[in-house]
């Protein structure tokens, strides 16, 4: 399809950090990471919505199949991750060329560390402002 994104993404008419391709799939990091991970998986062929595709196809165990690899390469397949499909505006599609998300590195640990390191360079702040006025 001429003015889809994805579709120029895969062709490369438009740039995206790649992390697998194979002969029914494109793999890339998502431009707007809602998560430290987040990997779109695009079939090659234009398929609006997961409502488009034929009874029978298995580009959706494909897309499974890629997940999982992706998944063990970038070392969350054991720790966990999300894999989903948004389907129309009420589910929050805004790319209509089908596409499932990766998305991964949210889980309480890294949330923990986050939060962590929030509250040392708070302190850290406070400290030198409570110095500040007593000298
Ligand atoms: P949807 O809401 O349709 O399921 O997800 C579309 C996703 O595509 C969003 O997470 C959005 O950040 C991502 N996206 C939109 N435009 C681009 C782009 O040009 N490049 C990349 N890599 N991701 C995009
Ligand atoms: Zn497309």
């Amino acid at each position: 399809m001429t003015d889809c994104i994805f579709c120029k993404i895969i062709n490369g008419q438009l740039p995206a950090k790649k992390v697998y391709q194979d002969e029914l799939t494109c793999a890339f990091w998502d431009a707007r990471p809602a998560s430290p991970i987040h990997i779109l998986i695009v079939p090659r062929h234009h398929i609006p919505t997961l409502n488009d595709v034929p009874e029978g196809d298995n580009i959706l165990a494909h897309l499974g199949n890629v997940a999982k690899k992706i998944a063990r390469d970038l070392g969350v397949d054991k720790s966990g991750y999300r894999f989903f499909i948004n389907v129309n505006r009420g589910g929050g599609q805004v790319v209509y060329h089908l596409h499932a998300h990766l998305v991964a590195g949210n889980d309480v640990g890294m949330l923990f560390i986050k939060a962590a390191v929030a509250c040392a360079v708070i302190w850290r702040k406070l400290v030198k402002l409570f110095r500040r006025q007593h000298n």
